[in-house]
Protein backbone atom coordinates (compact mmCIF):
# COMPACT_ATOMS: atom_id res chain seq x y z
CA UNK A 1 0.00 0.00 0.00
CA UNK A 2 1.36 3.49 -0.90
CA UNK A 3 1.78 5.62 2.05
CA UNK A 4 1.20 9.14 0.08
CA UNK A 5 -2.37 8.03 -0.45
CA UNK A 6 -3.71 8.08 3.11
CA UNK A 7 -6.42 5.30 3.46
CA UNK A 8 -9.27 6.91 5.35
CA UNK A 9 -11.07 3.86 7.70
CA UNK A 10 -15.00 5.27 8.25
CA UNK A 11 -16.60 4.01 10.73
CA UNK A 12 -20.45 3.61 10.32
CA UNK A 13 -23.70 2.38 12.66
CA UNK A 14 -26.13 -0.41 11.93
CA UNK A 15 -29.44 1.04 11.56
CA UNK A 16 -31.18 -0.07 15.03
CA UNK A 17 -33.25 -3.93 13.89
CA UNK A 18 -29.82 -4.39 12.69
CA UNK A 19 -28.02 -4.30 15.86
CA UNK A 20 -30.77 -6.75 17.41
CA UNK A 21 -30.67 -9.24 14.51
CA UNK A 22 -26.75 -9.09 14.23
CA UNK A 23 -26.94 -9.54 18.25
CA UNK A 24 -29.38 -12.52 18.13
CA UNK A 25 -26.91 -13.86 15.52
CA UNK A 26 -23.86 -13.29 17.25
CA UNK A 27 -25.62 -14.68 20.92
CA UNK A 28 -27.40 -17.35 19.85
CA UNK A 29 -26.38 -21.06 20.17
CA UNK A 30 -27.15 -23.30 16.87
CA UNK A 31 -27.66 -26.22 15.71
CA UNK A 32 -25.90 -26.99 11.94
CA UNK A 33 -23.52 -23.60 12.42
CA UNK A 34 -22.03 -25.37 9.58
CA UNK A 35 -24.80 -23.62 7.22
CA UNK A 36 -22.52 -20.38 7.06
CA UNK A 37 -20.27 -22.10 4.23
CA UNK A 38 -23.09 -22.51 2.36
CA UNK A 39 -24.69 -19.39 2.67
CA UNK A 40 -21.33 -17.91 1.51
CA UNK A 41 -20.81 -20.68 -1.05
CA UNK A 42 -24.40 -19.66 -2.54
CA UNK A 43 -23.56 -15.88 -2.64
CA UNK A 44 -20.11 -16.04 -4.23
CA UNK A 45 -21.93 -18.74 -6.92
CA UNK A 46 -25.12 -15.61 -7.68
CA UNK A 47 -21.69 -13.43 -7.56
CA UNK A 48 -20.33 -15.71 -10.34
CA UNK A 49 -23.80 -16.13 -12.20
CA UNK A 50 -24.01 -12.38 -12.56
CA UNK A 51 -20.65 -11.98 -13.99
CA UNK A 52 -21.35 -15.45 -16.33
CA UNK A 53 -24.70 -13.93 -17.40
CA UNK A 54 -23.08 -10.31 -18.47
CA UNK A 55 -20.18 -12.17 -20.88
CA UNK A 56 -22.94 -14.29 -22.21
CA UNK A 57 -25.32 -11.51 -22.81
CA UNK A 58 -22.12 -8.84 -24.16
CA UNK A 59 -21.31 -11.99 -26.53
CA UNK A 60 -18.36 -12.30 -24.86
CA UNK A 61 -16.39 -15.57 -26.18
CA UNK A 62 -17.00 -17.96 -23.32
CA UNK A 63 -14.05 -19.01 -21.55
CA UNK A 64 -12.70 -15.31 -22.51
CA UNK A 65 -10.09 -14.58 -19.89
CA UNK A 66 -10.15 -16.32 -16.17
CA UNK A 67 -11.76 -19.08 -15.07
CA UNK A 68 -14.65 -18.60 -12.66
CA UNK A 69 -14.37 -20.18 -9.57
CA UNK A 70 -14.43 -20.26 -5.83
CA UNK A 71 -11.43 -20.76 -4.05
CA UNK A 72 -11.20 -21.71 -0.24
CA UNK A 73 -8.07 -21.89 1.75
CA UNK A 74 -8.14 -23.05 5.03
CA UNK A 75 -4.77 -22.58 7.92
CA UNK A 76 -6.13 -25.19 10.96
CA UNK A 77 -3.06 -24.57 13.31
CA UNK A 78 -3.94 -20.66 12.64
CA UNK A 79 -7.73 -21.39 12.84
CA UNK A 80 -8.14 -19.20 9.58
CA UNK A 81 -10.47 -19.77 7.03
CA UNK A 82 -10.73 -17.86 3.81
CA UNK A 83 -13.25 -18.29 1.04
CA UNK A 84 -12.61 -16.03 -2.34
CA UNK A 85 -14.64 -15.62 -5.82
CA UNK A 86 -14.06 -13.72 -9.06
CA UNK A 87 -17.77 -12.78 -9.65
CA UNK A 88 -19.12 -9.32 -9.69
CA UNK A 89 -17.22 -7.79 -6.45
CA UNK A 90 -19.12 -4.84 -4.96
CA UNK A 91 -18.53 -1.24 -4.71
CA UNK A 92 -18.18 0.83 -1.91
CA UNK A 93 -21.83 1.81 -2.36
CA UNK A 94 -22.84 -1.63 -2.32
CA UNK A 95 -21.01 -2.88 0.21
CA UNK A 96 -23.15 0.01 2.68
CA UNK A 97 -26.14 -0.97 0.93
CA UNK A 98 -25.81 -5.16 0.97
CA UNK A 99 -23.88 -6.03 4.16
CA UNK A 100 -25.01 -2.81 6.41
CA UNK A 101 -28.32 -3.36 5.92
CA UNK A 102 -31.06 -5.92 5.52
CA UNK A 103 -34.58 -5.58 3.90
CA UNK A 104 -36.51 -4.40 7.13
CA UNK A 105 -38.87 -7.13 6.05
CA UNK A 106 -36.01 -10.00 6.13
CA UNK A 107 -34.79 -8.98 9.53
CA UNK A 108 -38.20 -8.78 11.42
CA UNK A 109 -39.47 -12.33 9.53
CA UNK A 110 -36.22 -14.07 10.96
CA UNK A 111 -36.82 -12.18 14.55
CA UNK A 112 -40.54 -13.14 14.20
CA UNK A 113 -39.25 -16.87 13.05
CA UNK A 114 -36.76 -16.91 15.84
CA UNK A 115 -39.87 -16.42 18.31
CA UNK A 116 -41.81 -18.84 16.91
CA UNK A 117 -39.28 -21.42 16.84
CA UNK A 118 -39.06 -21.96 20.63
CA UNK A 119 -35.13 -22.90 20.60
CA UNK A 120 -34.76 -26.18 23.09
CA UNK A 121 -31.29 -26.67 24.87
CA UNK A 122 -29.74 -27.87 21.96
CA UNK A 123 -30.34 -24.21 20.08
CA UNK A 124 -31.69 -22.59 17.16
CA UNK A 125 -31.97 -24.16 13.72
CA UNK A 126 -29.39 -22.31 11.58
CA UNK A 127 -31.35 -22.94 8.74
CA UNK A 128 -33.86 -19.67 9.50
CA UNK A 129 -30.84 -17.35 8.87
CA UNK A 130 -30.80 -18.36 5.56
CA UNK A 131 -34.33 -18.45 4.82
CA UNK A 132 -34.58 -14.51 5.13
CA UNK A 133 -32.16 -13.02 2.88
CA UNK A 134 -29.65 -12.96 5.98
CA UNK A 135 -27.12 -15.77 5.12
CA UNK A 136 -24.23 -13.63 5.19
CA UNK A 137 -24.23 -13.25 9.25
CA UNK A 138 -24.57 -16.35 9.63
CA UNK A 139 -20.69 -16.09 9.18
CA UNK A 140 -21.33 -14.95 13.26
CA UNK A 141 -22.05 -18.26 14.10
CA UNK A 142 -18.29 -19.35 13.46
CA UNK A 143 -16.34 -16.12 14.03
CA UNK A 144 -15.99 -12.91 15.81
CA UNK A 145 -14.62 -10.88 13.12
CA UNK A 146 -14.87 -10.50 9.68
CA UNK A 147 -13.17 -9.00 6.55
CA UNK A 148 -14.52 -8.14 3.15
CA UNK A 149 -12.38 -7.46 0.61
CA UNK A 150 -13.84 -6.43 -2.73
CA UNK A 151 -13.68 -5.17 -6.24
CA UNK A 152 -15.62 -4.45 -8.94
CA UNK A 153 -14.65 -4.47 -13.02
CA UNK A 154 -14.98 -0.80 -12.65
CA UNK A 155 -14.42 0.71 -9.27
CA UNK A 156 -11.48 1.14 -6.51
CA UNK A 157 -11.05 -1.96 -3.79
CA UNK A 158 -12.47 -2.03 -1.20
CA UNK A 159 -12.48 -3.68 2.45
CA UNK A 160 -15.04 -4.19 4.71
CA UNK A 161 -14.69 -5.30 8.39
CA UNK A 162 -17.28 -5.66 10.77
CA UNK A 163 -17.54 -7.65 14.59
CA UNK A 164 -21.48 -7.90 14.37
CA UNK A 165 -21.34 -5.30 17.33
CA UNK A 166 -23.01 -2.24 16.15
CA UNK A 167 -20.65 -0.62 13.68
CA UNK A 168 -18.96 -1.54 10.73
CA UNK A 169 -15.76 0.17 8.61
CA UNK A 170 -15.06 0.28 5.43
CA UNK A 171 -11.63 1.61 3.52
CA UNK A 172 -10.08 1.52 0.25
CA UNK A 173 -7.61 -1.18 -0.86
CA UNK A 174 -5.03 -1.69 -3.61
CA UNK A 175 -6.47 -4.52 -4.96
CA UNK A 176 -6.29 -5.67 -8.49
CA UNK A 177 -8.65 -8.48 -8.80
CA UNK A 178 -12.41 -7.93 -9.04
CA UNK A 179 -14.48 -9.97 -7.10
CA UNK A 180 -14.64 -10.73 -3.54
CA UNK A 181 -12.37 -12.80 -0.32
CA UNK A 182 -14.18 -13.31 3.09
CA UNK A 183 -11.76 -13.89 5.48
CA UNK A 184 -11.72 -14.23 9.21
CA UNK A 185 -10.54 -16.55 12.05
CA UNK A 186 -13.04 -19.09 13.80
CA UNK A 187 -14.04 -18.99 16.97
CA UNK A 188 -12.57 -21.93 19.52
CA UNK A 189 -15.95 -23.83 19.39
CA UNK A 190 -15.61 -23.29 15.82
CA UNK A 191 -12.05 -24.61 14.67
CA UNK A 192 -13.70 -27.46 13.29
CA UNK A 193 -14.25 -25.53 10.22
CA UNK A 194 -10.52 -25.46 9.08
CA UNK A 195 -10.17 -28.93 9.02
CA UNK A 196 -10.29 -29.61 5.12
CA UNK A 197 -11.70 -32.84 5.56
CA UNK A 198 -15.01 -31.34 7.27
CA UNK A 199 -15.02 -28.64 5.02
CA UNK A 200 -15.25 -30.54 1.58
CA UNK A 201 -18.06 -33.06 3.52
CA UNK A 202 -20.17 -30.01 4.03
CA UNK A 203 -19.65 -29.00 0.67
CA UNK A 204 -20.66 -32.03 -0.75
CA UNK A 205 -23.56 -32.23 1.52
CA UNK A 206 -24.80 -29.08 0.78
CA UNK A 207 -23.55 -27.19 -2.44
CA UNK A 208 -23.82 -29.68 -4.96
CA UNK A 209 -25.83 -27.08 -7.25
CA UNK A 210 -23.41 -24.65 -7.55
CA UNK A 211 -22.60 -24.29 -11.23
CA UNK A 212 -18.66 -23.52 -10.63
CA UNK A 213 -15.92 -25.47 -9.49
CA UNK A 214 -15.05 -25.00 -5.72
CA UNK A 215 -10.97 -25.29 -4.71
CA UNK A 216 -10.07 -26.40 -1.35
CA UNK A 217 -6.47 -25.70 -0.49
CA UNK A 218 -5.84 -25.72 -4.19
CA UNK A 219 -7.62 -29.00 -4.99
CA UNK A 220 -10.87 -29.43 -7.07
CA UNK A 221 -13.32 -30.40 -4.56
P1 LIG B 1 -29.04 -12.75 0.01
O1 LIG B 1 -27.98 -13.62 -0.60
O2 LIG B 1 -30.28 -13.52 0.33
O3 LIG B 1 -29.31 -11.51 -0.76
P2 LIG B 1 -27.05 -12.37 2.04
O4 LIG B 1 -27.10 -11.87 3.45
O5 LIG B 1 -26.54 -13.75 1.88
O6 LIG B 1 -28.51 -12.24 1.45
O7 LIG B 1 -26.16 -11.40 1.17
C1 LIG B 1 -26.47 -10.03 1.11
C2 LIG B 1 -25.98 -9.39 -0.17
O8 LIG B 1 -24.57 -9.13 -0.11
C3 LIG B 1 -26.18 -10.20 -1.44
O9 LIG B 1 -27.49 -10.05 -1.97
C4 LIG B 1 -25.12 -9.60 -2.37
O10 LIG B 1 -25.63 -8.41 -2.96
C5 LIG B 1 -24.01 -9.20 -1.41
N1 LIG B 1 -22.94 -10.22 -1.40
C6 LIG B 1 -22.68 -11.12 -0.43
N2 LIG B 1 -21.63 -11.91 -0.75
C7 LIG B 1 -21.20 -11.49 -1.97
C8 LIG B 1 -20.13 -11.90 -2.87
N3 LIG B 1 -19.31 -12.92 -2.57
N4 LIG B 1 -19.99 -11.21 -4.02
C9 LIG B 1 -20.80 -10.17 -4.34
N5 LIG B 1 -21.82 -9.75 -3.55
C10 LIG B 1 -22.02 -10.39 -2.38
MG1 LIG C 1 -27.11 -15.18 0.36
Amino acid sequence: MSDKKQQKVQEFEYKAEMKQLLNLIVHSLYTHPEIFLRELISNASDALNKIHFDQLTENKAEGEGEELKITITLDEKERTFIIEDNGTGMSEDELIANLGTVAKSGTLGFLQALKEQQPDKSGIDANLIGQFGVGFYSVFMVTDEVTVETKTEDSQGCRWCSSGEGTYTIETIDREKRGTKISFTLKEDAKEFAEAFRVENIIRKYSNFVDFPIYLDNKKV
